[in-house]
């Protein structure tokens, strides 16, 4: 005899999927996904990337930051390019054709992720498409889930990177006051998306052209592991905020 929760996820398979998107969840919360690869939550979709991302996506084709964003990636670098009938870029017949580098919304998905100023850390349910084919379920824990995508150091990537948008838009917004251009710029790059000022984020986000000029002024070699990288990037942009 089924249990109440394998009712629920069947309840799914009838047609149209009616969940409750609302759930707060915490990493011990009781919660399984099963995906079985319909590549439906692979459309319309904005993929939010920051730099740790699309280095990883960058090597993962054997090329550049600096020519990954602007093959790749739409809204001044900051998410995927979507292509026909809005699937991602990176979306092929077989799949996902990043899989091992997939970002982490990818593979958060079908959860999202809050944290509060507080660092307080929860997960909710987005919601699915209605003909998806992912089974929805209470066999593991939030924390299975997560360890299961490998998304921890996705997760730790984010958490840096936020931390850091958050220390330049204080130190860009104090440097700018009296410079009216020069602010309105800074709060397109910290606040919103706007393609006629790409070249300041690009300027800061661009890993390669970061660590290039970081490592050329000191005489040092560009790293090539991936978990070197990102923290040197966010080493050169804090000493460039420091030197403001
Ligand atoms: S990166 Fe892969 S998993 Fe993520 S939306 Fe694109 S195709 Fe889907």
């Amino acid at each position: 005899m089924k249990g109440q929760d394998e009712k629920a996820v069947d309840a799914m398979k009838d047609g149209v999927v009616v969940r409750p998107v609302n759930s707060v969840y915490r990493r011990d919360s009781a919660f399984s996904y099963a995906c079985h690869a319909c590549s439906r939550c692979c459309h319309d979709k904005v993929i939010r990337l920051n730099p740790y991302e699309v280095d990883r996506l960058a090597m993962n084709r054997g090329i550049t930051t600096t020519e990954f964003l602007s093959r790749y990636t739409e809204s001044n670098g900051t998410s995927l390019r979507r292509v026909e009938e809005g699937a991602c870029v990176f979306l092929s017949r077989q799949g996902c054709g990043v899989h091992e580098d997939r970002p982490l919304v990818c593979r958060l998905y079908p959860l999202g992720r809050r944290v509060t100023a507080e660092g307080e850390e929860t997960f909710h349910e987005l919601t699915p498409h209605p003909r998806t084919e992912g089974e929805y379920g209470r066999g593991g824990t939030v924390q299975d889930f997560l360890t299961t995508q490998g998304a921890q150091p996705f997760i730790e990537a984010v958490d840096r990177y936020v931390e850091l948008v958050g220390s330049m838009a204080v130190k860009l917004h104090s440097v700018a006051a009296n410079d009216h251009d020069l602010l309105a710029e800074v709060k397109q790059a910290t606040e919103g998306v706007d393609q006629r000022h790409d070249a300041i984020l690009r300027d800061w986000t661009d890993m390669d052209s970061v660590l290039t000029q970081y490592c050329l002024e000191r005489g040092m070699t560009v790293p090539d592991d991936v978990t070197e990288r990102m923290p040197l990037h966010i080493r050169a942009v804090t000493e460039r905020l420091d030197k403001l």
